[in-house]
């Protein structure tokens, strides 16, 4: 497979290469040359696979020969060795559980798989330089590249992260660890961290000094591999055989990207429903036809306080750039502070299930969408429940702390010394940084 860059299809790399650059030198992001069509017989014997191999036969097509199946499929079964359940909340609604692995929410996937990637990548010499790991975060992101970066050899990971705008634990994530992660505490937004990022890219001295790449859902490693939830759930849900509609708290848009990304493989799909925050760029885009960004306003569910979706053009893409493609599949509504707290106390209440803030915000999304179909049997709802409560605890609603369970590890977590570096949102200072402290 070879992609192409979504500002000049011209240019083309294969996966290693892409991975490597992260984002195209003319700043495209980079995207498949075409999508492969799973045979239909794949699809209707799904239940007979195991999720290692469903995940193999879905991402070999998108790294082609570049690695053997065997080291591929290695790399997989390192990657999913946690448990994606799903969970009945009520009559033919459920909540799909991305957050049982080692940092607590579905980046995880993404990170690990980029991580093993690299890793080979070094092991053939297909990498034979130190390469820097450049990535903004909305708080698990960052959590998630420290955890599955840390410690390996010839990768330096810079973190970007916006100063009191991620959770206690989230930034205890982030900032503790050492060694080769480095955290920086940014005076500014996400969309601040995520234009320093961009902007680090196009710096020749800092590309060529540090050899740079990016681990945000911009590089495809990290994209693709979220294709391997739509495939479990399905498998899951299949012998219902109902209509299945997908609600993904969407921020950066890279999870829901590679759902649909799955829908065109083949995985019947019914619609998407993008749920977000009040940093809601794309459900006004889907009303006016008009993307117009707006600053970007904290919220309790700070993973999606983002306000210029990197995977947008990837999705408008997906639907030939046609506007009303978009609209036939691809839904879109945002939810502000207060209805995101009342759905995770209701939903306590009503069905014993604790919500997280995003996922509260996917709950809603489903639900307003269900009753604008008028809430037709023949239609499972699925709403993606991207991390774990405990993560957001100090944004829950105050007794939830008492339901909440603390383990060991988040405790010694909470107490671990925070090791970052405060740096003012200016590229000048930050890039004198980088060149006189990453070596
Ligand atoms: C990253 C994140 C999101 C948003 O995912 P995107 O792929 O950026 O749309 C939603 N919820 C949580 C908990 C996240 O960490």
């Amino acid at each position: 497979m070879m992609y192409k860059s979504l500002e000049n299809s011209n240019h083309c790399v294969d996966f290693n290469q892409a991975i490597i650059n992260g984002i195209s030198p003319d700043k495209g992001l980079y995207y498949p040359v075409n999508i492969p069509h799973l045979p239909k017989k794949f699809i209707e014997n799904i239940s007979e696979y195991d999720l290692h191999n469903i995940a193999l036969e879905v991402i070999r097509q998108y790294v082609g020969n570049n690695i053997p199946d065997n080291e591929l499929l290695s790399i997989i079964k390192k990657t999913l060795s946690f448990p994606f359940p799903i969970y009945e909340i009520h009559k033919n609604i459920y909540s799909l559980e991305l957050f049982h692995g080692p940092t607590l929410a579905f980046k995880d996937v993404g990170t690990k798989f980029m991580a093993l990637y690299l890793d080979y990548l070094q092991k053939i010499k297909f990498i034979n330089k130190k390469i820097t790991i450049i990535v903004a975060t909305s708080g698990d992101t960052g959590a998630a590249v420290a955890k599955n970066f840390y410690g390996m050899k010839n990768i330096n990971v810079v973190i970007l992260y916006p100063k009191n705008r991620i959770s206690e634990i989230q930034e205890k994530q982030i900032s503790t660890l050492g060694n080769n992660i480095i955290s920086l505490e940014i005076s500014g937004t996400f969309d601040d961290c995520q234009n320093l990022v961009k902007t680090i890219f196009l710096d020749k001295d800092l590309k060529e000094n540090l050899n740079i790449t990016s681990a945000n859902s911009i590089n495809i490693a990290r994209l693709l591999p979220q294709m391997f939830y739509y495939f479990s759930a399905y498998k899951q849900l299949k012998e219902k055989n109902l209509e299945i509609i997908f609600s993904v708290p969407s921020g950066n848009f890279g999870n829901i990207c590679a759902g649909i990304i799955s829908k065109k493989m083949g995985l019947p799909i019914k619609e998407f429903i993008s749920a977000t925050n009040i940093n809601d760029t794309i459900p006004r885009f889907l009303k006016t036809g008009k993307y117009e960004p707006k600053k970007t306003i904290p919220t309790i569910s700070n993973a999606m306080d983002i306000s210029n979706p990197n995977n947008f053009t990837r999705i408008q893409n997906l639907y030939e750039k046609s506007f009303s493609l978009l609209k036939k599949e691809f839904y879109s509504y945002s939810f502000n502070d207060k209805e995101t707290i009342d759905t995770i106390i209701n939903v306590e209440k009503k069905y014993k299930y604790i919500l997280d803030p995003h996922g509260a915000i996917g709950y809603l999304g489903l639900n307003k969408h269900l009753s604008k179909l008028g809430n037709k049997k023949n239609i499972i709802g699925v709403f993606i429940e991207t991390a774990h409560p405990i993560k957001f605890f100090d944004k829950m609603p105050n007794f939830f702390s008492r339901k909440l369970h603390f383990n060991n590890e988040i405790k010694n977590l909470i107490n671990r010394k925070k090791l970052s570096i405060k740096i003012p949102n200016n590229f000048t200072f930050l890039k004198q940084w980088l060149l006189n402290n990453i070596l």
